[in-house]
């Protein structure tokens, strides 16, 4: 079954609330078997609800919205759908006896009258049950079959509405519509090879994966592979998915560390703790980001011993003790200096590896030979050190993310050849 999704709200098309409810009603319709065919968003004007819900209906027939259900004047959803169907609107005295006697119980006060608006409903609408306030939802149905359900605004209650109410409405329609099938994803992680790179490798084998769609999906983290298959039951969606990214798995290899939203920063914490191998971290330019990857992971205390945010060079120098000769030299976005920090911190820490990370992130701070985003990381364990130069883009705040990511990564590869 395929529906469109009309969000509501001014705040939307203005940018100042992000629509995360479609984000939301996506995930959860996918898992029953339902796709999103279409999505839009209307501001609070009766006119451009009507014609955005007429236009949607006429082309799918089934039509989700979220806002305006609420009791103040910019809550326009239900008289505007009311009118496509034909329908007047009344008064619910029901609702508005639960709402009175709601609010007398919760906030031991009487309800205000605009609250009243709440109760009007479209006439021969069906209620759907709020469980988190007092708007209720509507589902309308004219007699060809075609509906629309209309769901709150407030995330909170939107969620909690759906789970207790839609859902289980749209499954059962699902199910006498004949076989239950399934929208699932899987998602493989990758990190620093170019998307481009990626789809240079797979093209070859992109018909070996079987009726899947494959998005790419680059972010400052990585490139993620999103594989999707609809349209076929449960057990044959995970089979689909089990075999293409068996596939992707081989063709990419080490590429990939992990599926799903695993962090980089548990798979090398994983490994470490196979390994029993412990961390220390001496951190410039990223200021304390690494420590706060890896510590974000439940359970990181037995890997991670902590570690030094050494952004002055006389920290480096005190704390690290980096030679204040190579500084001198080399300055402190340097070769020399990334391997004495990540010496350093693994020495004075005690730990079975030191990692560390200096660079520029900018904005200001470059130079020609050391450009913004230049930065250096170093990985120091019992038989050697291990530098790597990076040349990141973005602003100061991708920097940092990049090269978090990067030194994380560089762990990880170094460790896999441990096997
Ligand atoms: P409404 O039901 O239209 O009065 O919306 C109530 C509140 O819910 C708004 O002020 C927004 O903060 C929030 N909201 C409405 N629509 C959305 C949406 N699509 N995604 C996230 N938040 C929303
Ligand atoms: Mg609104």
């Amino acid at each position: 079954m395929d529906v469109e999704l009309i969000t509501v709200g001014d705040e939307l098309l203005l940018g100042f609330t992000i629509d995360t409810n479609a984000a939301h009603l996506a995930r959860e319709l996918a898992a029953i078997g339902i796709g999103i065919r279409r999505r839009g968003t209307v501001g609070d004007v009766a006119e451009d609800i009507a014609t955005a819900v007429r236009e949607a209906l006429d082309r799918t027939g089934a039509v989700i919205t979220t806002g305006g259900l609420g009791p103040t004047s910019d809550d326009l959803t239900k008289p505007s759908i009311a009118a496509i169907f034909g329908r007047g609107m009344r008064r619910d005295e029901e609702h508005v006896a639960w709402m009175e006697q709601r609010w007398q119980q919760r906030f031991g006060r009487k309800m205000p009258e605009s609250n009243r608006a709440q109760a009007m409903l479209p006439e021969g609408a069906r209620k759907l049950t709020n469980n988190h306030g007092s708007a209720p939802g509507i589902w309308l149905e004219d007699d060809r079959g075609r509906w629309v359900a209309m769901l709150p605004g407030v995330p909170r209650e939107m969620r909690g509405m759906l789970a207790d109410t839609l859902l289980p409405i749209l499954q059962q329609r699902v199910s006498r519509d004949g076989h239950p099938t399934v929208v699932r994803s899987r998602t493989l992680r990758t990190t620093g090879v170019a998307e481009s790179l990626l789809a240079d490798q797979i093209d070859p084998i992109r018909e070996s994966l079987g009726p899947i769609s494959l998005a790419y999906l680059p972010a400052p983290d990585g490139v993620d592979l999103r594989l999707t298959i609809r349209g076929v039951d449960a057990a044959r969606a995970d089979g689909i998915l089990d075999a293409a990214s068996s596939v992707i798995r081989d063709r990419l290899g080490r590429s990939i560390y992990a599926e799903g939203s695993t962090d980089l920063a548990e798979v090398v914490l994983d490994r470490c703790r196979a390994l029993h191998l412990t961390i220390a971290v001496a951190e410039s330019c990223t200021g304390g980001l690494l420590g706060a990857r890896l510590t974000a992971i439940p359970g990181s205390s037995d890997v991670v011993l902590g570690g030094i945010i050494a952004y002055a060079n006389d920290v480096k120098r005190d704390l690290l003790g980096v030679d204040q000769q190579q500084l001198d030299a080399h300055g402190a976005v340097s070769e020399e200096v990334v391997r004495q920090m990540a010496e350093g911190a693994r020495a004075r820490l005690g730990a079975s590896i030191g990692i560390g990370i200096t660079g520029i992130a900018g904005p200001g701070g470059g130079t020609p030979e050391k450009p913004v985003g230049t930065v250096w990381v170093a990985l120091a364990h019992e038989q050697e050190t291990r530098a790597l130069q990076l040349r990141l883009i973005g602003d100061r705040d991708e920097v940092r993310r990049r090269a978090t990511q990067s030194v994380l990564e560089l762990v990880r590869r170094t460790l896999s050849e441990k096997d």
